[in-house]
């Protein structure tokens, strides 16, 4: 645990992070029964109420994590201080397909096989390793200051969610969403052996071969082989063939059909006729379809249904028998490939390339590029199968998703993603939801030996139909996808329609989750919440971009120096804190995020830049007899300009930041944030509070530090949501006096004073800031000392009143010499640099302060050395090298000279000062 009275006077992330979340979590702060206990919030007032995604208990958290777990805390801690009842939900997902690879993988190592050990050992294999990850996983994201109520912690596979997945899956079969049928699917025969959804399967350009065959037709004179096959007489006596092109030539065997373009010029007149395939003989009806593109390879198709999914509405369209010729692991099935019994698919390919060449039924080869599809599990070539799966019947639940979202129950951020969700349920399939694996939710079915079908919660004892008792489960598991769909009501209690939980926090109120994944989950999410719920599952659904490397490539575990992107490395050398102020000041919903060292360091130096500032405030509260806490209405009238600057710039930025929490647009307030926090309150009005806090002759010494401590406590209280562990730190070690509570994570949101505000002030200080920036620079042009205090003449026009009123910041902060400050002097010696602001004339003199003859011959040199350059600028440009180069070094050539004039005019004009 930590103690906040001993802190050290440098930022060191290290030393309070963890200390603090033990805190806080002690306290009771991320629970919502606690926070209702204490009185922080009412019993039965708003509430608030984040699921986070459920991280896969495949390894240890990557980037993605933890900007969701950044934006979702941020979130929560917003709504808390606003004295809402939150509940920050986290959990984990068992992640079918994805956790059993990773885990045969692991065991492969020391050469152990799953189906070797067998299912109920392999399953102790994979919770082993499950109850491994979550504890690494619980300790990530506690490291990233998420305020998760851990006490609610959920796993997909655990017991009471489980119900809710049987319950769920029993719900929509009873009511007919659910079926069994035969339908083409993804298929990896790799080491997944699954069905794969769509977006499990990756496309790749792959540079291949296109293979014209030929297969013969039967005419009078010949009526079909009558040598082996692969004698190099099987085809002898055939007259006329009809020739196509394939990209799979192994799928042949399959073949129950040849299609060929309507109208073919040549082959037109093989329209009702019959084709031999090669290998087995079967004989094939030939007609035409317009399916077939006149365009690609000889404008004829062989049709595969059960290796196509094209094929495969064509085969429904004709009646046509789909013959599998491949079985699930990829290999060649026997009773149909002859020779090639049992031979892995693109073996038998090479092989039957070689036969059908050896039979004069290969025309030619060509070289192709198409996309193939591959298992993004395990990289193996997808083979499109049919099989008999599970299916949800989505067409009437799309429908309802999609209202949900048109009607404005659920909202999505940024807006265009609305219309990505449209157009893909719009055009949805049946969700094959059976998985050929051994983790994960077993389907509750089971089967009598009559072949009946029982959908139940629980094992029947017997047949319903025909009283068997000897019944089978099914043996496939739910796709990962299915539970975690169920999560923004499963994790709070239902199906127990009356879990408190459920009442409480049901819908959600948001949700957050990559943009990669809106079809993966969302999509699920809305369609299985408004179905089993008849709500939508929550109001917001808010989309982040990817995480990519400063050059913006997509971080992959390939990557070269993949341990710089480690969340815990980062978070071990730039703290956990400017991490996250790296993503919320640096992402836009929707956008993608290029994350490099710069943009952490400038969130770094920012953390240092709050904690110095801090403690440099900390370290005047000596200079005051007492403490007052700012109220604005008693000491209006002790206030000088600067400190009603301060004030009204704070009022206004609270205004602003507000807007922008409540609009999501987390970026803008982080912004607003830290450059009131760094350009206004440290570079200004810190400066100007000294001068009342150092003046020996300055009673009142209250009234700047009260200004000091209380934009301080605001700002700090603004920023806790997004860099939680420093805000808090620093808030503990500040005065009782000036804030409120036990703690900042619980404090009260900020709220403007609108009597604060004043544009005017803000228009004058701008002014005198602007007149202090141009003293500070020309006072380095002519090279004075730092600290030397120098005359001054000022010549005010309009704004007489303003100057007399801010004399003492002038004078301070561009150190003039107070004595030879003079307001509205006309007489001006001679060697003086002057400026004009807005009517204003300033002059400040130079002789005496600098050394004129020493600077004349620095600037003439200077003057001499911009000459020469400009002159080579001016040479190149008129030569052949501005019509030969590219325009744009031209044109950044012309830029250079431009830049070379305006120094030298400027340094000419300085001289003339100083002669
Ligand atoms: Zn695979
Ligand atoms: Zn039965």
């Amino acid at each position: 645990m930590i103690d906040f009275n001993n802190l050290s006077r440098v930022h060191e992330p290290k030393k309070i992070e963890k200390g603090i979340y033990e805190w806080w979590e002690s306290q009771g702060y991320f629970r919502p029964e606690k926070q209702r206990e204490l009185g922080l919030v009412k019993e039965n007032g708003p509430r608030f109420c984040i699921t986070l995604p459920p991280p896969n208990v495949t390894g240890v958290l990557h980037l993605g994590h933890a900007i969701v777990l950044t934006l979702e805390d941020l979130m929560t801690r917003y709504e808390r201080m606003k004295q809402k009842e939150t509940l920050f939900l986290p959990g984990t997902d068992h992640a079918g397909i994805a956790t059993q690879n990773v885990v045969e993988r692991e065991l492969a190592k020391k050469e152990i096989y799953r189906k070797e050990i067998g299912r109920k050992k392999f399953l102790k294999e994979v919770w082993d390793w499950t109850n491994k990850c979550q504890k690494i996983i619980l300790g990530q994201s506690r490291s990233m200051g998420a305020s998760c109520d851990w006490t609610r912690n959920r796993f997909t596979l655990d017991e009471r969610y489980s119900k809710a997945v049987i319950t769920a899956f029993n719900h929509l079969y009873k009511k007919g969403l659910i079926y069994r049928g035969k339908y083409m699917i993804n298929w990896c025969p790799g080491r997944c052996e699954s069905a794969i959804s769509n977006l499990e399967a990756e496309s790749e350009e792959y540079e291949s071969y296109l293979w014209y065959l030929k297969y013969p037709i039967i005419m009078d004179k010949w009526n079909g082989p009558k040598e082996e096959w692969a004698s190099g007489n099987w085809a002898k006596g055939a007259t006329e063939f009809i020739m196509l092109a394939t990209t799979r030539p192994e799928t042949l065997l399959g073949d129950t059909a040849v299609a060929i373009a309507p109208n073919h010029q040549e082959f037109s007149k093989y329209k009702g006729k019959t084709a031999v395939l090669p290998v087995l003989g079967r004989k094939i009806p030939i007609f035409e379809d317009s399916y077939v593109d006149p365009k690609f390879g000889t404008g004829a198709l062989k049709i595969t249904p059960a290796h196509d999914p094209n094929d495969y509405e064509i085969g429904i369209k004709y009646n046509l028998e789909a013959i599998t010729v491949i079985d699930k692991s990829g290999k060649m099935v026997p009773e149909y490939s002859g020779k090639y019994a049992n031979l892995d698919r693109f073996e038998c390919r090479n092989e039957i390339i070689k036969d059908l060449e050896k039979e004069g039924l290969l025309e030619k080869i060509e070289p192709y590029s198409h996309t193939v599809t591959h298992c993004q599990r395990c990289n193996t070539i997808i083979e499109p199968r049919i099989s008999t799966q599970w299916f949800v019947r989505t067409r009437t639940l799309a429908r309802e998703a999609m209202d949900a979202v048109k009607s404005g129950r659920t909202m999505m951020i940024p807006e265009r993603e609305e219309m990505r969700f449209y157009q893909w349920m719009e055009n949805i399939r049946d969700w094959c939801i059976s998985r050929q694996l051994w983790w994960g939710h077993q389907i509750p079915v089971w089967y009598c030996s009559n072949g009946h079908e029982i959908c139940e919660m629980e094992e029947p004892i017997q047949c319903p139909t025909c009283n068997d008792k000897t019944l089978k489960q099914d043996e496939d598991v739910l796709d990962t996808w299915f539970s975690s769909g169920l999560w923004p009501f499963a994790t709070l209690g239902w199906p127990n329609l009356e879990s408190e939980d459920f009442i409480r926090y049901y819908p959600n109120n948001i949700r957050e989750t990559g943009i990669d994944i809106l079809f993966f989950w969302v999509a699920r999410e809305m369609m299985l919440g408004l179905e089993l719920t008849k709500q939508s599952p929550y109001r917001i659904c808010y989309f982040h971009g990817i995480i990519r490397n400063d050059q913006g490539k997509k971080i992959s575990k390939s990557m070269e120096n993949i341990e710089q992107y480690d969340p815990l490395k980062i978070i071990e050398k730039y703290g956990s804190d400017s991490l996250r102020f790296t993503f919320i000041a640096n992402t836009v919903p929707g956008k993608d995020l290029n994350l490099g060292k710069g943009l952490l360091k400038a969130s770094k130096n920012f953390c240092n830049k709050i904690w110095q500032s801090t403690n440099y405030i900390l370290s005047n509260l000596d200079k005051t007899e007492k403490i007052e806490r700012f109220s604005s209405l008693d000491q209006m009238e002790k206030l000088h300009i600067g400190d009603r600057w301060i004030l009204s710039r704070l009022n206004k930025m609270i205004k602003k930041v507000n807007n922008y929490y409540e609009e999501y647009s987390y970026i803008n307030a982080a912004r607003s944030i830290r450059s009131f926090f760094w350009d206004e309150f440290c570079d200004w009005y810190i400066e100007i509070s000294k001068i009342r806090i150092y003046d020996e002759n300055e009673r009142d010494k209250i009234t700047p530090i009260s200004i000091l401590l209380y934009v301080l406590e605001i700002t700090l209280r603004l920023l806790h949501p997004i860099i939680p562990f420093l805000t808090e730190a620093l808030w503990q070690t500040l005065p009782e006096k000036v804030k409120d509570g036990p703690a900042l994570i619980v404090a009260k949101w900020p709220e403007f004073d609108e009597s604060l505000i004043d544009d005017m002030l803000d228009q004058d200080f701008g002014l005198i800031s602007s007149l202090i920036r141009e003293i500070r620079r020309v006072r380095k042009e002519f090279n004075i000392k730092p600290g030397l205090k120098i005359p001054l003449i000022i010549q005010t026009g309009d704004n007489r009143e303003l100057i007399k009123n801010t004399a003492s910041e002038i004078i301070a902060l561009s150190h003039i010499d107070q004595n030879q400050f003079k307001i509205d002097e006309t007489d001006v010696p001679k060697h003086s640099a002057r400026i004009v602001l807005q009517g204003i004339i300033i002059y400040l003199p130079l002789e005496g302060i600098i050394d004129l003859n020493i600077e004349i011959e620095r600037i003439s040199k200077q003057i001499k050395l911009i000459e020469e350059h400009k002159q080579k600028s001016e040479k190149k440009l008129s030569g052949p090298f501005s019509q030969r180069a590219n325009p744009e070094i031209v044109q950044r050539e012309e830029e250079k000279l431009k830049q070379l004039k305006e120094r030298k005019r400027i340094l000419e004009e300085q001289l003339e000062i100083l002669r």
